[in-house]
């Protein structure tokens, strides 16, 4: 199969396990707090692992080009993030009824799976292997993440079979930035490193900015901590195996 079609393949199926977080909803209509707490713990631990592997890759030619696109990748996020006014944003507010709040989250999502897009790409570039174990560990990460977005949804009204839409409509973003990066990076190998930089700069940011902040009130620390802690060893002892 022509890679850029396994890049397409690989990203499409992580964009769309989003939907299998909407599972939980099926049978209780509302989550309990502490469940969206760990969905967000096990999506940034999983993201955490998947940064490591991508970090390391990137470091391997000298430390410039890796550092300095994680620089980028941190810029770039917080950029977005303050360009759309959506800094200060508490992502999981249940029952929130202000009409943008939803448009808000639906965008923030948006850019955050932008960068998981570029990272599947870029490590599509190093080898298939370690292309195909990032692309799952984000498509695992975004069963947890899809939990959370369809809580928040159904939580205002929306029907969960649109909330299911729109969380894997929010990662079509995730295929475009995956296809578009393996293609530069094919064309210009020596972006490799600073592409790896970009994705774990911006993944390492996520996870501290958006995703294990609004967790610990809703779970309490100590579980947190846990379950990121295991789901990070998880995707970091499999690309061990795999690089
Ligand atoms: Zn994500």
């Amino acid at each position: 199969m022509d890679l850029t079609i396994t890049v397409l393949v690989y990203s499409s199926l992580a964009a769309a396990a989003a939907a299998l977080g909407a599972a939980p909803l099926l049978v209780r209509e509302r989550l309990p707090i502490a469940l969206i707490g760990w969905s967000n713990a096990l999506a940034a631990g999983l993201m955490l692992g998947a940064a490591y592997a991508l970090l390391l890759v990137a470091l391997e030619p000298g430390s410039g080009p890796g550092a300095g696109g994680a620089l980028l990748g941190i810029g770039f996020v917080y950029w977005t993030r303050a360009a759309s006014r959506t800094t200060e944003l508490e992502l999981n507010r249940l029952e929130e009824m202000s009409p943008d709040y939803g448009y808000k989250i639906l965008l923030v999502n948006t850019v955050h799976s932008s960068a998981e897009g570029v990272a599947i790409g870029a490590a599509m570039a190093v080898n298939l292997p370690f292309g195909v174990l990032v692309a799952l560990a984000i498509a695992a990460h975004n069963v947890p993440e899809g939990t959370v977005l369809c809580a928040v949804l159904t939580s205002r009204g929306v029907r969960l079979s649109d909330a299911v839409g729109l969380a894997v409509v929010t990662n079509v973003t995730q295929v475009l930035l995956a296809v578009v990066t393996f293609a530069i990076v094919v064309a210009e190998p020596s972006v490799l490193p600073w592409a790896l930089g970009v994705a774990a700069g911006a993944l390492v940011f996520l996870v501290l900015f958006e995703l294990l902040p609004e967790c610990y009130r809703q779970a309490g620390p100590r579980s947190i901590a846990m379950v990121t802690i295991v789901a990070m060893g998880i995707v970091v002892l499999l690309s061990e195996q795999g690089i």
